[in-house]
């Protein structure tokens, strides 16, 4: 008998479709643990689907055709609703990723500026005329788009992370082929409902839903595919990446992370406890740029963490859709195996745990299997596994340092390059830190601002290119040489012009 739970389809050239498989996959609300949807089991049958309808769409539909201004009116209009729908946008996020609404709604309200400025962007795209060394030549550069993009995105920041990709891509010219996160697909499929109401052609935006190993390999190796933007974990976009080497296809990659936050003893204590707290426990620490390695000048270490462990006591675990929470639940079963199991191996390593340390599972829980405590390490060294390791979850290492060299020593000592914090009054400290961490990321004074105006990526291992800003849609076009003769005879053929 078919569940009588919400189906979602996948969405094909303007139309919800069910999967080739006839299969559905159950969508877990992490706070009730509870299943409450099925989201098709999507193929490489469908993969297919959608690459051509998006092909189809990009090679013959009107989206290559209408003028910039019109697709940037289209893509604002997109915003437009976006705006109109964003609770109840927020609301998808947090019944799949239990993540708080307070964190979802804010993300959902922001999410339109990506369209505005985006589709502001997209009659802008100007080439160049160089004034060419060679007599008689007339030559200009056009900045085209790539063809069909594929955006592929995890389970943290579903809507967030894919406006990163989609809004430039479009404002570019590109059609696209989006597969979200097996753990929080739902609220893509929703966005979907807005498509055409904002006027996109069929074809132009698409969803196929399922796993990675499944649908998604099947997107990267498709040869009509011209690039995959990816974020997600360093293992899966490496073999994503290998998978698009093959077919000499570009990539964009936004991957893991092990952010140091480091506090400098001429720090405003109380701002950078707050800074530190918002790296780690906010968003239960699933996000890419938690700040996990807390380094903290020996001078002020002891009163530091005093205040910060008082403070993370205070933290409010509950219901994610309560405005008053302020730590929700782990989003998946494998998540929050990974960070008990990290847990022992910190404790094992010889890292003090000053706060937490365990699964929680009080009343505020509800019945969700899947809380983990705020916890804290001291005493941790830069060479242990929960130092080096992201373990993406609310876990804090601190580490303890005594110079400004040895800070930046430290800070850099990783595979990661993600982001990184600066605590300090010296506007010297800050500078110099600035430019010797190697990450793509350094807030100063603050954590975890993001901007659709600022480009984002990583250094080393944390990714390849970067979204946002006008850096961002540079990633989605490419550029055509023309070369235009005003000579009035050809010269001699057999030498090179
Ligand atoms: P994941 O790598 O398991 O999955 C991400 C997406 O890739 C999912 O849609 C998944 O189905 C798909 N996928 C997995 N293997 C694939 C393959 N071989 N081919 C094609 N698609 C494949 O990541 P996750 O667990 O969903 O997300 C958490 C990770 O994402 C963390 O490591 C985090 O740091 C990272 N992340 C990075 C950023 C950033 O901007 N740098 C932002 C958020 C999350």
């Amino acid at each position: 008998m078919a569940s009588a739970l919400p189906h979602f389809d996948a969405y094909i050239n303007g139309e919800s479709v069910g999967p080739s498989t006839g299969d559905y996959f159950p969508t877990v609300n992490p706070y009730t643990g509870k299943e409450w949807a099925r989201v098709a089991r999507c193929d490489g049958r469908d993969a297919d689907r959608a690459v051509e309808a998006a092909w189809v769409a990009f090679t013959k539909g009107p989206w290559g055709t209408i003028n910039p201004s019109q697709r940037g009116a289209i893509i604002h209009r997109f915003g437009d609703l976006i705006r109109d729908n964003a609770k109840e946008l927020a609301e998808f996020e947090v019944r799949d990723n239990g993540k708080l609404i307070n964190e979802m709604l804010a993300q959902c309200n922001y999410l339109p500026n990506w369209y505005w400025y985006y589709g502001g962007l997209a009659d802008k795209i100007e080439g160049s005329v160089i004034p060419i060394d060679k007599p008689e030549v007339f030559n200009y550069t056009r900045h085209e788009p790539l063809g069909v993009v594929v955006c592929i995105t995890p389970w943290n920041s579903p809507l967030l992370l894919l406006s990163f990709k989609l809004a430039a891509a479009l404002a570019a010219g590109n059609t696209i082929v989006i597969k979200p996160s097996e753990f929080t697909s739902t609220s893509t499929l929703k966005l979907m409902e807005l498509v055409a109401r904002a006027g996109f052609p069929p074809g132009v935006i698409n969803v196929v839903t399922g796993f990675g190993n499944e649908v998604g390999t099947a997107l990267v190796e498709h040869p009509k595919v011209a690039k995959i933007c990816f974020t997600g974990g360093t293992e899966s976009g490496a073999l994503v990446y290998q998978a698009a080497a093959k077919g000499l296809k570009g990539c964009t990659l936004e991957l893991g992370g092990k952010s140091p936050n480091i506090v400098f003893d001429d720090a405003r204590i109380d701002d950078a406890v707050k800074g530190a707290i918002s790296g780690i426990f906010a968003a239960t620490g699933q996000t890419c740029i938690a700040g996990s390695r807390l380094l903290v000048q020996d001078t002020i270490y002891d009163t530091f963490v005093d205040r910060l462990v008082t403070l993370a006591k205070s933290a409010r675990m509950g219901d994610p859709m309560s405005p008053e929470t302020q730590v929700g639940p782990v989003t998946t079963v494998p998540q929050y195996e990974k960070i008990l199991r990290y847990i022992a191996v910190a404790k094992h390593e010889g890292a003090q745990c000053v706060l937490g340390g365990a699964p929680a599972n009080g009343p505020e829980c509800g019945e969700s299997p899947w809380f983990v405590q705020p916890t804290i390490f001291t005493e941790v060294t830069n060479q242990m596994r929960i130092a080096q390791e992201e373990v993406f979850g609310p876990v804090l290492s601190i580490i303890r340092f005594k110079t400004e060299e040895e800070a930046i020593e430290i800070a850099n000592d990783i595979v990661f390059g993600l982001a990184a914090g600066v605590w300090t009054e010296s506007i010297r400290r800050a500078i110099k830190a600035a430019n010797a961490i190697r990450a793509g990321t350094i807030w100063v004074n603050t954590y975890r601002a993001v901007s659709y105006m600022s480009p984002f990526g990583g250094y080393k291992k944390s990714g390849l290119g970067r979204e946002n800003g006008i850096e961002g849609i540079r990633e989605f076009l490419q550029t055509k040489s023309v070369w235009i003769s005003t000579a009035s005879d050809v010269p001699n053929p057999f030498v090179m012009r």
